[in-house]
């Protein structure tokens, strides 16, 4: 059996029929979202009864629904479990998307790397989340984050493939799909070269004004802030975009004053480029960190604003599901909580 998704470069070799057959097949499950092959009634009846297509290389574990978000629980083939949260914004969905099964950056406040890293997540993986989310829910999906389980860059190559595949099938723009990384300066520097990937939104997950705590809460990064900065002044962006800074703070860690203004002077020269995107932790029963209280959050905010740094609180959505930031996990969270 041929797989849509698994085979999607070589589909017509393998299927060994004329191009546009291949757009039609594709056309009905990626736009019509049709994957019964005998509901795709401008192919011939014979065609359709040799063809024999698998569309999707994931298969549905679980979800449970929340006020305002999804989470979806994956099995692969190889029987491991990827998340993903699907979101409903005022106006639209917004789905955040795993790259890896576990993830290596080691962050102290993240069960996704607990564990460690398993692999990277095929192209057909990652494009599958969304492909059978809007197919299971019956939605459009505007925007895509890749901001679930794993550092997005880690995965560059197939990073790259699946989002060739959202542009060109799923008509998503590239204003609406975001790398979330944690800026490694070695796949930092590989990104601003990429001319697909570096016209997407980019999300930095800075969570420290220094490096001694940034080493502390995410012990395998690799990079200075130094450099990291010194790569971001010259990363090419398109015309009103700005790169998003993300904090999540942490009560007794990262959230004091002194730390906020440690980071007005990292983000001085930058000003016009960026935006900061404060998240409160969420706190989670097999972690030791706390959320600091509101009072602390918005005098944070309050100094930057100050300073004419652009920065908003994002109250993450999702939080009662175990769906929120950092807590996507492969390990199912109603098994994780009896670890
Ligand atoms: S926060 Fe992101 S980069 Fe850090 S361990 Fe979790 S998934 Fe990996």
């Amino acid at each position: 059996m041929i797989n849509l998704l698994e085979d999607y470069f070589e589909l017509q070799n393998k299927l060994n029929v004329e191009k546009f057959r291949i757009s039609q097949i594709k056309n009905w499950a990626f736009k019509k979202k049709i994957t019964d092959i005998n509901l795709m009634t401008d192919l011939p009846k014979t065609l359709r009864e040799e063809l024999s297509i698998d569309f999707h290389v994931l298969e549905l574990d679980s979800f449970i629904e929340g006020r305002d978000s999804t989470k979806f629980v994956f099995r692969t083939k190889d029987g491991h479990f990827v998340e993903s949260v699907l979101i409903n914004e005022k106006d639209h969905y917004t789905l955040c998307i795993s790259t890896q099964i576990g993830c290596a950056v080691g962050c102290k406040f993240c069960v996704s790397t607990i564990g460690g890293l398993l692999r990277n997540l095929s192209f057909a993986e990652i494009v599958d989340q969304y492909f059978y989310i809007s197919i299971f829910k019956n939605v459009f999906i505007r925007n895509i984050v890749f901001m679930g389980m794993g550092e997005p860059l880690a995965n560059f190559d197939n990073l790259k493939k699946a989002t060739l595949i959202f542009l060109k099938e799923f008509d998503l723009s590239k204003r609406h799909i975001t790398i979330s990384t944690s800026a490694y300066t070695n796949y930092l520097k590989r990104l601003k070269e990429d001319n697909l990937l570096n016209k997407l939104n980019l999300a930095i997950s800075l969570n420290a004004s220094s490096d001694e705590t940034r080493k502390s809460l995410m012990p395998n990064v690799v990079g200075s802030l130094k450099d990291v900065f010194e790569l971001l002044k010259t990363y090419p962006l398109e015309p009103r975009r700005r790169i998003t800074i993300e904090y999540v703070l942490i009560k007794d860690v990262n959230s004091s004053l002194k730390d906020a203004k440690n980071l007005v002077n990292l983000l001085k020269n930058l000003k016009h480029k960026i935006k900061v995107n404060l998240i409160p932790y969420n706190e989670s029963p097999i972690l030791p960190f706390e959320r600091p209280n509101e009072s602390d959050i918005y005098k944070f905010q309050q100094e930057l604003l100050k300073n004419d740094i652009s920065c908003t609180i994002r109250w993450s959505k999702g939080l009662e599901l175990a769906a929120a930031c950092g807590h996507l996990s492969r390990i199912r969270t109603f098994d994780m909580i009896n670890i």
